[in-house]
């Protein structure tokens, strides 16, 4: 099964080796501009992004008049890709939900740790020699609200009882075995959750649904000095409206490891630039574990679906 794979953003390298042994080669290219992008892609049979490149409609047309026919995203969410386009021009989309849900979950625990015991703020003081040691809280005890229970979501919740939290879940879908089995709490409606919650953490994906889900008006239903944790989406939250929170006493520290303009722009550095926030560069996925298990799916992913498109077939990836 020979074929040419366009890889542009940084994957474990094992995804070489694999597509190698299958005759197909990868071609690593960093850093293209669009204009270059748009140039290259009809030239290969498939390509690997991350999320930081937009892979449109006018991307995946100029990749279908030529070879294209495989998008690869190394990562769980396609909100980077339009899914529709790709399925009009008969190109299949391959990502891997997964790949990084302990990941995400051990970074979500620990931002929730660092915010509740005031870590990031301790150290900065310690790193100018000021001995200081900020009173934090305990998560023990204290009601979680995980919205979004899907894979991570629900890991999230394991590592939290773990620690002795009590944890409810708000979903749109039919979570109610799952939520039993790991002794989770239903709420009705993400208002009622939020009204409970000490701590709030978000696992949906972004949908035109979930944009802004965090927004002025929910966050008048937190309960005073919650602490709001972001690893899903930065779009989840309005940037302005979680910075009044903090201002004003809502919130009394958030977590976030996306941000709705990644890299940050000023707005965003505003949020993050906070005393009371702690904020990583979307390094949920960033593990060892993570991208070699991501890069290995990928690899399979794609030489599946090659070999379908071989044979003549196209699905839904
Ligand atoms: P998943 O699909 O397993 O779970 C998402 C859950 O959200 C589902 O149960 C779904 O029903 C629910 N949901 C969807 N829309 C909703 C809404 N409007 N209200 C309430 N619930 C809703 O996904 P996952 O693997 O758990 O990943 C969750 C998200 O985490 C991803 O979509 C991605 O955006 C994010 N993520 C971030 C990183 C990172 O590096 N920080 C890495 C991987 C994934």
């Amino acid at each position: 099964m020979p074929g040419k794979v366009l890889v542009v953003e940084p994957v474990d390298s094992v995804l070489d080796d694999i597509l190698a042994r299958h005759g197909i080669l990868a071609e690593r290219r960093m850093g293209l501009a669009r204009e270059e992008l748009l140039n290259a892609v009809a030239g290969y049979d498939a390509i690997v992004v991350r999320s930081h490149t937009r892979v449109d409609a006018a991307l995946l047309e100029a990749g279908a008049r030529g070879r294209l026919r495989v998008v690869a995203r190394a990562g769980t969410g396609v909100d980077n890709i339009d899914v529709e386009a790709a399925s009009r021009l008969g190109i299949r989309v391959v990502n891997v939900p997964g790949a990084s849900t302990q990941s995400v979950a051990e970074l979500t625990v620990a931002l929730m740790i660092m915010a509740a015991r005031r870590a990031l703020e301790a150290n900065l003081m310690l790193r100018r020699g000021e001995w200081c040691r900020p009173l934090g809280v305990e998560l023990y005890g204290k009601r979680l609200l995980i919205v979004g229970f899907g894979r991570i979501g629900r890991r999230v919740a394991e590592i939290a009882k773990a620690v002795g939290m009590k944890v409810s879940a708000y979903d749109i879908a039919d979570v109610e075995e799952e939520a039993r089995a790991r002794g989770v709490e239903l709420v009705a409606s993400l208002r009622d959750g939020l009204r409970e919650a000490d701590v709030v953490s978000l696992h949906v994906p972004l949908t035109p649904q979930t944009y802004h889900m965090i927004n002025r008006n929910t966050l008048q239903e937190f309960k005073r000095g919650s602490i709001l944790v972001n690893t899903a989406r930065g779009k989840v939250i309005d940037t302005d409206a979680v910075l009044e929170a903090l201002d004003g006493g809502i919130l009394s520290a958030a977590a976030l490891d996306v941000h709705e303009s990644e890299p940050p722009t000023e707005r965003e550095l505003r949020l993050i630039r906070h005393p009371r926030v702690v904020a990583t560069p979307h390094i949920g996925a960033s593990t060892l574990e993570a991208q070699r298990r991501i890069a290995e799916l990928v690899a399979a992913g794609i030489i599946r679906e090659l070999g379908a498109a071989g044979r003549g077939g196209v699905g839904s990836g």
